[in-house]
């Protein structure tokens, strides 16, 4: 077994305390490029989950009625802790999900980035007052936090993907009842023990970990709770429908950050090899296992086929093997299931007309490891086109004009990223109105940031995460209509 950070947990974290599941099984967490375990974890199911939601309950009072201020001073601290000890949960983060270790860091300073400025932005949830209708009335609007609120979070960005939910969510007073995926529990229980050192007060931040089978238990209890007045999700289209069906019940509120189809544009008049290094990083960071991964890549004709060599050259260089490894800047695919769903894709394409040049089997290194990809002459009648391959594999089309480009680029039920490369001024302003998308990336490749609002619009899901917006989400408004306030007579 390779060594593991010294703050490792492999407990749950409910109400302060570090618990095991109540039947006692336990959940393999693996390394993804060994397929060692690294740990175990608790399986716990609804009754825990029950648990966690009457701790959050019990913790609410005290913690929404503090002042913002003092809910950023915790927040901060966290934020101090995660960064105090960034190496070991970067390390942490490689282990059980396998992006190499430089990624990892850049994750972990994102992660830390919405503690810091969830806890700014806490203390600017401003109310209202609104002019009156009434001579003797005011009219005054505040925010206030919800109750009880479950965030549950995927395996690609373990450890961002739970601050983005938790930092908000904790800043406007809620308590967090969070489900990890079973992937990657332990980045999620390292931030619990890093919050609990910072002073996060016991039931504010709950972490209940299960594997596939107790996911939906899990989720159930969440929504079925009459004290859970909101779900964040982050993952799967499919899933996300059914949460937001489940909802429905007692309209306990959603947001959801689901599935992508990205377009990644390159025009004629972009600078190539900014386009190019867009493309390398949007595709193949993280092994293309991001839901803003250009999924989809469309090159205009004149220049598709320098594009197409350049792109080969890069992806060729790509180191592929254990993140931990110094150089290498390829780790393992998730787990196998991620590795079918890579192979059925380049087979369908290739079956049906496209042209590989580079990659397109599973890589040397074998387990699921899977080799950088470039082909071409993808086209709609392709699986690919319509499906997120979260696979290091580049999907090129060439287009002919603009209009061109805009619609196959909208031609998708999806919503979430869009990117395109252009140095004319007016195409610029054009196209990016013309994407159906809630992120535009102009001649980047890289648009996350905690200071700006990132989710989808259509299928690709609903509500805001990170920026200004991203705290409204985690509350409710209350109007005040203040009354008998007669004139002095
Ligand atoms: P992926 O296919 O990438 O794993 P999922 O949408 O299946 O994406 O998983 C994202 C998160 O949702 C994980 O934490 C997973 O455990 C959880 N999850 C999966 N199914 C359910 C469900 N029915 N109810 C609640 N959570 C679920």
């Amino acid at each position: 077994m390779a060594q593991l950070p010294e703050f490792l947990k492999s407990e749950g974290y409910v109400g302060g305390q570090w618990v095991a599941a109540n039947s006692g099984n336990r959940l393999d967490v693996l390394d993804p490029a060994t397929g060692e375990t690294l740990v175990t974890v608790p399986r716990m199911g609804a009754v825990e989950t029950t648990e966690a939601i009457a701790k959050a309950q019990a913790a609410f009072e005290g913690w929404s009625r503090r002042t913002a201020v003092d809910r950023a001073t915790v927040l901060q601290a966290w934020a101090a802790a995660m960064r105090a000890n960034a190496e070991d949960l970067a390390r942490l983060l490689t282990l059980e999900q396998g992006k190499p270790l430089s990624e990892s860091r850049v994750e972990i300073e994102y992660a830390a980035s919405f503690f810091s400025w969830f806890a700014e932005e806490g203390r600017r949830l401003y109310g209202d007052i609104i002019p009156s209708h009434r001579t003797d009335a005011r009219i005054l609007v505040t925010r206030n936090a919800l109750g009880v609120v479950g965030g549950i979070t995927p395996w690609n960005f373990p450890s961002a993907m739970v601050t983005r939910k938790a930092a908000p969510a904790l800043a406007a007073g809620n308590c967090m009842v969070l489900k990890p995926a079973e992937a990657t529990p332990l980045s999620a229980l390292a931030i619990a023990a890093l919050g609990e050192q910072a002073g996060v007060p016991a039931g504010v931040f709950n972490v209940v970990t299960g594997g596939r089978e107790e996911a939906p238990q899990i989720g159930k209890a969440l929504i079925d709770s009459p004290l859970v007045r909101k779900i964040g999700f982050t993952g799967s289209t499919a899933v996300g429908k059914q949460l937001m069906r489940d909802c429905a019940g007692d309209l306990t509120k959603v947001s959801l950050e689901l599935g992508g189809n990205a377009a990644f544009i390159v025009f004629d008049d972009a600078d190539i090899e900014a386009a190019l290094d867009g493309a390398q990083i949007c595709k193949f960071r993280n092994a293309g296992q991001t839901c803003i991964a250009a999924n989809r890549i469309f090159v205009q004709e004149s220049i598709h086929d320098k594009f197409v060599e350049a792109l080969c050259a890069r992806a060729q260089d790509i180191e592929v093997g254990h993140g931990l490894e110094q150089n290498v800047s390829q780790g393992p695919l998730i787990d196998t299931r991620g590795l079918e769903k890579v192979e059925r894709l380049v087979a369908d394409a290739t079956e049906k007309g496209a042209t590989l040049h580079l990659g397109g089997q599973c890589h040397a290194a074998g387990g699921t490891y899977y080799q950088p990809t470039v082909m071409t002459g993808v086209t709609p009648a392709m699986d690919i086109s319509h499906e997120e391959v979260f696979g290091p594999v580049a999907a090129i089309t060439s287009f002919r004009d603009e209009q061109d480009a805009i619609e196959m680029a909208n031609d998708t039920p999806y919503g979430l990223a869009g990117y395109f490369y252009s140095r004319d001024v007016g195409r610029i302003f054009r196209v990016a109105d013309a994407l159906k998308t809630g992120i535009v990336g102009v001649n980047t490749g890289l648009i996350s940031t905690e200071v700006a609002p990132f989710g989808g619009v259509k299928e690709s899901g609903i509500g805001r995460e990170g920026s200004k917006y991203g705290i409204e989400d985690w509350t409710e408004l209350k109007y005040i209509c203040l009354a008998g306030l007669e004139a002095a007579s």
